[in-house]
């Protein structure tokens, strides 16, 4: 049972898909080639056939047009199965399924998949995978609701059946198939038909109505004796044969096996076959191509991935190289800043430490200047006290008086300098020392008299007598304030009067305010001045050719007024004249000033003969002290140096020691350690022009008993010794 309905789809025409008038013209010459491919095929001109189909399948891959490709492949299906090249069109119809199964046209996936339906069941004899393709096929007749598709589908469908022997289940498709092919049917269709019942009649073993069938078909078959009905025809010739075969009629069995061998030499001529061949070969090598273009395209496509890949590596390789470079140049950036810092950091502790040397060199500086002076002023100050004492009628001479005040402000000065040093680092601290107001400001007007009569001043005082005639505070500073303010005001007024005004402000508890004046009729100072001349080192234009200042003095009055818990102002008129003025606090008590005069009366000198050890190396020292000590019948005895001073002391026995701590072989503190520690317990003063305050700690730590600053008023080392002696 070999006849069956091939679907050629050789009439179907379309342009409703195409997009322009190129695409159209390529369209209907590829239909029209493939129409002629289908025509050769019924023909059975299989090289024709093939070589329009292979030209249409190429054209159509050219305008990749899946439907026409569909076709194409379809009419090269047929072809090869009608040569028995089984495989290789199953193959291609598969390839047709492929492509039509892309587009919405279910015309021609109904035509293939019937066509597989066929090849599976006639040629493969396999009914499992026929029917599916079959049934799908009916599904789209039947949804385009095309009459003949359905009845030639249904023809194919029992024609399956029946190759299997399965009767019941085709005949059915048959015979609803039946009246559509009688009334419209193609010659192929009808000849398809008469077969299938012959056979089907055969098998009931209806001979007469089979017999009728198969003559029916060979009548037709011998009407058209193209290639595709000659095929056919060769198909009913074998089914003929056996059906009388089966029925033992084995000379007509013969004669249409004989027909049936005749029809397929015919068909199947060496020609033809070579053709087909070739023809076929020709399609392979092209759908080999084909395939190697596919794969080379894939490989250029995965060459361009491949290039993208690279393209985008190389970007992101970039970008990590920028990333990299970036946080490299980061942390060296970090790390030189960094450095930096440990640079600057090391560079701000060599400067702290730079400025902490200068700071300590500068105070061990001034303290050396001081030191350096202060010794030598010692002695003028010890001199002149030692002139007046062997001269006692020149007690009352103003020049001997004022080369004492001014030796003794020249110290003063000196100290001032550390002190203003020391106000500065906030280390001083004022002295309570008891003292008469008018006394001092009387003293330091008659040491300024001969300045005055100069400048031809009058130098005037004005002390309120109701000021407590003693007073408790730092003198030594008051006087300072004094000199420096009177002195200014005579230096800056010629013929004219300078006033020193004292007068009691009020009084609160022990406090006594007193408001100082300082009263000129000078130059005065323009009112711009005014502020900065209490700045260290201003001088205003210099009013006098010989006035030789150093720009001190007011920045010292105004830090010690200060010093005093106070503050100095200043009126002022050019060419009028200048007052300054401040007020200061000052301590009276009843019982100190009895102590006072206590003190002033206690003779400080004595009947017994102390022997005191004068360790002093200035010479001009040693005379100022011998002279003092003797004049208040104390033994006296000098060395130069600390070593001969132990030695001496281990000898002989001393009341008293004064210790110079400024000796060159040995200095006082050492001495008096290695006087200590031969358990010599001998009192020693340390006699120094140190600042007491800076000596103080190391003095005693050196066993020492008691400090004397140089110079000193004779009273108080006196008081001193005597404290010392009477203790012991
Ligand atoms: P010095 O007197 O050493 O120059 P001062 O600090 O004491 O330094 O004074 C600063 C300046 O103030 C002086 O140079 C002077 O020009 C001005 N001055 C101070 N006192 C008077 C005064 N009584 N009359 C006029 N000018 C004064």
């Amino acid at each position: 049972m070999k006849t069956k309905y091939a679907f050629l789809l050789i009439t179907l025409f379309y342009f409703h898909l195409s997009f322009s008038q190129e695409n159209i013209n390529s369209k209907k010459e590829i239909e029209k080639d493939l129409k002629e491919a289908g025509l050769a095929f019924y023909n059975f001109d299989v090289g024709k056939s093939l070589n329009l189909s292979k030209k249409a399948l190429n054209q159509s891959f050219e305008i990749k047009d899946d439907a026409l490709i569909a076709k194409s492949y379809n009419i090269i299906a047929l072809n090869f199965e009608e040569f028995y090249e089984i495989n290789k069109a199953i193959e291609y119809y598969k390839r047709a399924l492929n492509h039509i199964n892309l587009t919405s046209n279910d015309t021609i996936k109904l035509a293939i998949n019937n066509n597989l339906g066929s090849i599976y069941s006639y040629r493969k004899n396999d009914l499992k995978q026929s029917i599916p393709y079959y049934l799908k096929g009916l599904y789209f007749a039947e949804k385009i609701k095309d009459s003949i598709e359905i009845t030639y589908t249904q023809l194919n469908i029992a024609g399956a059946y029946f190759a299997a022997k399965r009767y019941n289940d085709g005949i059915d498709y048959l015979n609803a198939s039946k009246h559509f092919v009688k009334s419209k049917g193609e010659l192929e269709a009808k000849i398809s038909m008469c077969t299938l019942f012959g056979s089907y009649y055969s098998h009931l073993n209806d001979n007469d109505k089979a017999e009728l069938f198969f003559n029916e078909a060979v009548n037709l078959g011998n009407k058209n004796k193209s290639g595709l009905i000659e095929s056919n025809l060769a198909d009913v010739y074998k089914d003929f044969s056996d059906y009388y075969k089966k029925n033992k009629k084995f000379e007509k069995a013969l004669f249409y096996f004989d027909l049936y061998n005749e029809s397929k030499q015919n068909i199947y001529n060496s020609q033809r076959l070579q053709n087909a061949k070739l023809a076929g070969n020709q399609i392979e090598i092209d759908e080999y191509k084909r395939q190697i273009d596919k794969v080379e395209g894939e490989k250029e496509s995965s060459k361009k991935i491949s290039k993208s890949i690279l393209i985008l590596s190389s970007v992101l390789l970039f970008i990590l190289l920028l990333l990299l470079l970036s946080v490299y140049k980061n942390y060296k950036l970090r790390d030189e800043t960094n450095k930096e810092l440990t640079e600057s950091n090391k560079q701000l502790v060599i400067a702290k430490d730079t400025a902490e040397e200068a700071s300590r060199l500068k105070t061990q500086f001034v303290s050396t200047i001081s030191h350096e002076l202060r010794t030598p002023l010692y002695g003028v100050v010890g001199i002149t006290n030692i002139i007046l004492d062997e001269h006692p009628t020149l007690k009352d001479s103003p020049h001997l008086n004022s080369l004492k005040f001014s030796a003794r402000y020249l110290l003063s000065l000196v100290n001032d300098l550390l002190q203003i040093n020391k106000i500065e680092e906030n280390k001083i601290e004022l002295e309570h020392l008891i003292f008469n107001i008018s006394d001092e400001i009387q003293t330091i007007v008659e040491s300024l008299d001969f300045i005055a009569k100069k400048n031809n001043n009058t130098l005037v005082t004005e002390i309120d007598s109701t000021i407590p005639e003693f007073l408790l505070g730092d003198k030594l500073r008051l006087s300072q304030i004094f000199i420096n303010l009177v002195s200014n005001a005579l230096k800056f007024t010629n013929n004219g009067e300078v006033k020193v005004v004292a007068k009691l402000n009020r009084i609160e508890g022990t406090l006594n305010y007193i408001d100082f004046k300082i009263i000129d009729n000078g130059v005065g100072i323009a009112k711009g001045d005014q502020e900065k001349i209490f700045e260290k080192f201003v001088q205003i234009e210099r009013k006098e050719s010989d006035y030789q200042g150093t720009g001190l003095g007011l920045s010292i009055v105004r830090k010690l007024i200060n010093l005093f818990g106070s503050e100095i102002y200043i009126e002022s008129e050019e060419f009028k004249g200048t007052t300054f003025y401040f007020t200061l606090a000052f301590e009276a008590d009843e019982k100190l000033k009895n102590q006072l005069i206590n003190n002033i009366d206690v003779d400080l000198s004595t009947n017994k003969n102390y022997r005191i050890l004068v360790v002093e190396d200035n010479k001009i020292n040693q005379i100022v002290t011998k002279k003092i000590l003797e004049g208040n019948n104390y033994k006296c005895t000098i060395l130069e140096d600390g070593y001969a001073a132990i030695n001496l002391l281990e000898n002989e026995k001393f009341d008293l020691v004064l210790m110079d701590i400024n000796m060159p072989i040995i200095n006082g503190f050492e001495t008096s350690k290695l006087i200590r520690s031969k358990g010599i317990q001998t009192p020693i003063i340390a006699l120094t022009a140190f600042d007491k305050q800076e000596i103080t700690e190391q003095a005693l730590a050196s066993g020492m008993n008691d400090i004397i600053i140089k110079p000193f008023e004779s009273a108080k080392l006196f008081q001193i010794i005597s404290n010392l002696l009477t203790n012991k």
